[in-house]
C-alpha cells in the first residue's frame, strides 16, 4: 500500500511538471516519518524513498540509529545513502544532538537558532545546510521569520562559516481547496528570486508543499515536497 501510494504520488508529481514545463528530476521527496514504526519508514525506502523527514530530534535519533543496527541482509542497498531533514521546529539545546544526523535543517527561524548551529558546526568540523523558515501566513504556525525579516536573516547567516543556507522553507495554512495554498508557495519563490539578485551565493532550494497541497507548491518551483499522509495514508 505504501508502494502505491508512493507511485501515486510518483505519477501526480510528473502530471504538475508537466503542467508548468518542469523537469520531475527536479523535485525531491521527502517522506515526513513522524508518528510511523519503523516498518512503515523499511517500506517507504523500499519503494524508493531516499529523504527521511522528521520534527522532533530524540524520534530521529532512535529511528536513524534503528534503522542503521537493524539491518538484516536482504535490506536495501539505499539504505546507506538515506539523507535526514530535520522539518520541525529545533530548540537550541538540542542542536548538538541534531547535528549528529540531520543533512539539511528546514527549520531555522530564528537568528539565535542560527548562531547556535553555525557554533555546534565549527565544534564538529562540519559546514551544515540549513534552510530558512519563512512565516508565509501567520495562521499555519508560530515559527519562521516573518517576510519582511527573510533577506536580512538569509544575508547574517550567510556570513558564518560553518552553516550553509541554501534556500527558504515555509508550511503553508490548512486549506481544504489546495489553490487557497498557492499563494503561500508563489510568495516563497518570489521571496527567493529577489533575494538571489541581492547575492553572490544564490539561494537553491524552496522546501514548500505536503500532502493536500504538493502540486500547487510543485507548480509554483517546489524542490522539497514534505509529504506524510500521502506516502502512509495514501490521502487523494
Ligand atoms: C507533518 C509535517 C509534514 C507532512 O504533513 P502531511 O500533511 O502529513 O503531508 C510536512 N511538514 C512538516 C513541517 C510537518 O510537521
Amino acid at each position: 500500500m505504501i508502494r502505491d501510494n508512493i507511485l501515486n504520488i510518483k505519477e501526480r508529481i510528473a502530471q504538475a511538471c508537466s503542467q508548468v514545463g518542469r523537469d520531475p528530476r527536479q523535485i525531491t521527496v521527502v517522506a515526513v516519518t513522524k508518528g510511523r514504526n519503523i516498518d512503515e519508514i523499511r517500506q517507504a525506502i523500499a519503494a524508493g524513498i531516499s529523504d527521511i523527514g522528521e520534527n522532533k530530534v530524540q524520534e530521529a535519533l532512535l529511528k536513524y540509529s534503528e534503522l542503521a543496527t537493524n539491518r538484516r541482509t536482504h535490506e536495501p542497498a539505499n539504505l546507506r545513502t538515506i539523507r535526514w531533514h530535520m522539518v520541525g521546529h529545533l530548540q537550541t539545546n538540542k542542536v548538538k544532538e541534531a547535528l549528529k544526523i540531520f543533512d539539511l535543517i528546514h527549520s531555522v527561524d530564528s537568528l539565535r537558532l542560527g548562531r547556535e548551529i553555525n557554533k555546534q558546526s565549527q565544534r564538529l568540523n562540519k559546514v551544515q545546510d540549513i534552510l530558512i523558515e519563512v512565516k508565509t501566513s501567520e495562521e499555519a504556525t508560530k515559527f519562521g521569520f516573518k517576510p519582511e525579516e527573510a533577506a536580512e536573516a538569509v544575508r547574517e547567516l550567510t556570513q558564518l562559516k560553518n552553516i550553509n543556507v541554501t534556500g527558504l522553507m515555509t508550511i503553508a495554512p490548512r486549506v481544504d481547496n489546495p489553490e487557497e495554498a498557492r499563494p503561500y508557495f508563489r510568495a516563497l519563490r518570489e521571496m527567493k528570486d529577489q533575494i538571489n539578485q541581492l547575492t553572490s551565493h544564490p539561494l537553491t532550494i524552496l522546501s514548500m508543499g505536503m500532502s493536500d497541497d504538493f502540486e500547487a507548491a510543485i507548480e509554483e518551483g517546489a524542490s522539497l515536497v514534505r509529504l506524510g499522509r500521502a506516502i502512509f495514508e495514501g490521502v487523494e
